[in-house]
């Protein structure tokens, strides 16, 4: 880790008075889904243009009072991150790689004109929170902690410029298996009317407003019974709404598209270099429909997979457009590099193999 950015932030802790009991936590954890419940206590700290950051507390969790003005409201300038803390068998808790998390909204940051938040700092909101709410993460399966860190213009006022005022959080919101009855191949619809990103915007950063776009084009998906939309631009294959795509040639090699105007995963990233230290060849570069058409239909593309933190990794039974499906071939999971790699990382996240890489980081 580069932490030459270190920043001596203190942290004002107010535990929650009224924190959830055993019994109401416990029913939670016992199927929480995803994203609909949240911990007893949240991050927030302010940024001034005059005052940098400051006011760092771990507070209990609650609404919030913006002002009607407040510039995210009008002019969506906001970033957020997505990561997950683990539990080990020895009641440890850990998370993976969120130096890439904290990088990757720095760069985020820069493009939407909002201060960047110091690595050193950034960490230190995680550990915080986790520790203080540390009995919301449950061990066993594949459940988690998510926390959402997220930054937000506050400033009240109408004019178009970067704000001078800007919120810090994090929320915290435990998560559980992604896979209930084994894992399920999806279908993926490719949106060829909307896209998500063009070159020069902000499609690379992780920002509210990407996504408020996918809305649209992810209801198409589902009209034609497909469960994700995959986006395309200029011809060229991109990424999903929410996770990146990789594609597996018969002779082992991983290509996934490169683009600008997509997000960097760091699931992505991660399963890559595990297939590159079993000897995988390993492609970052555009990867055009057509090339993909000719290579599902002729049997070079043997596995298709989407891949982020939320499912760690997603294999893909088919693509279908208005034009044409494309299945790929139906195989075994234990025949599947892409769910041997998905188990791979998943031992590494959750303790059970030796983390070669140094990703993991004790919160
Ligand atoms: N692309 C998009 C648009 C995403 O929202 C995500 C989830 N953060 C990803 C890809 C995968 O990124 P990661 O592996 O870092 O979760």
């Amino acid at each position: 880790l580069n932490l030459t950015d270190v920043s001596p932030l203190q942290f004002a802790v107010t535990p929650n008075p009224a924190p959830k009991s055993d019994t109401e936590r416990a029913e939670i954890l016992a199927a929480p889904g995803f994203g609909q419940f949240f911990t007893d206590h949240m991050v927030q700290i302010h940024w001034s243009e005059r005052g940098g950051w400051h006011r760092a507390a771990v507070e209990p969790y609650g609404k919030i009072s913006l002002d009607p003005a407040a510039a995210v409201l009008h002019y969506a300038q906001e970033i957020f991150e997505g990561l997950k803390a683990y539990r080990h068998a020895d009641g440890s808790i850990w998370s993976f790689r969120p130096d890439q998390n904290a990088l990757r909204f720095q760069r985020s940051a820069r493009r939407l004109a909002l201060p960047e938040l110091p690595t050193q700092v950034f960490l230190d909101s995680l550990t915080k929170l986790v520790t203080q709410d540390a009995a919301w993460v449950h061990e066993g399966g594949e459940t988690s902690l998510y926390l959402r860190p997220f930054m937000f213009a506050s400033e009240a006022f109408l004019g178009v410029r970067a704000a001078r005022k800007v919120y810090f959080f994090v929320i915290a919101s435990p998560a559980g298996s992604y896979f209930k009855g084994g894992v399920q191949p999806v279908s993926i619809w490719l949106s060829t009317d909307y896209a998500r990103a063009a070159h020069g915007g902000t499609g690379a950063a992780k920002t509210g407003g990407n996504y408020a776009a996918s809305l649209l084009p992810q209801q198409e998906a589902y009209e034609h019974g497909c469960d994700q939309v995959l986006f395309l631009q200029d011809g060229q294959l991109e990424e999903l709404g929410g996770m990146n795509l990789v594609l597996v040639t018969k002779d082992g090699t991983l290509v996934t598209p490169e683009s600008d105007s997509i997000l960097e995963g760091i699931t992505r990233d991660s399963l890559m270099q595990l297939a590159a230290d079993r000897g995988h060849a390993v492609e970052r570069r555009a990867v055009s429909l057509a090339e993909w058409r000719d290579g599902a239909a002729s049997g070079d593309i043997v596995e298709a997979f989407a891949c982020g933190t939320a499912a760690v990794v997603n294999p893909i039974a088919r693509f279908k457009s208005k034009d044409f499906t494309i299945e790929l071939p139906e195989i075994p999971a234990e025949q599947s590099l892409a769910m041997s790699l998905r188990r791979e990382l998943t031992d590494i996240q959750y303790g059970r193999a030796e983390d070669a890489h140094n990703w993991l980081y004790r919160v």
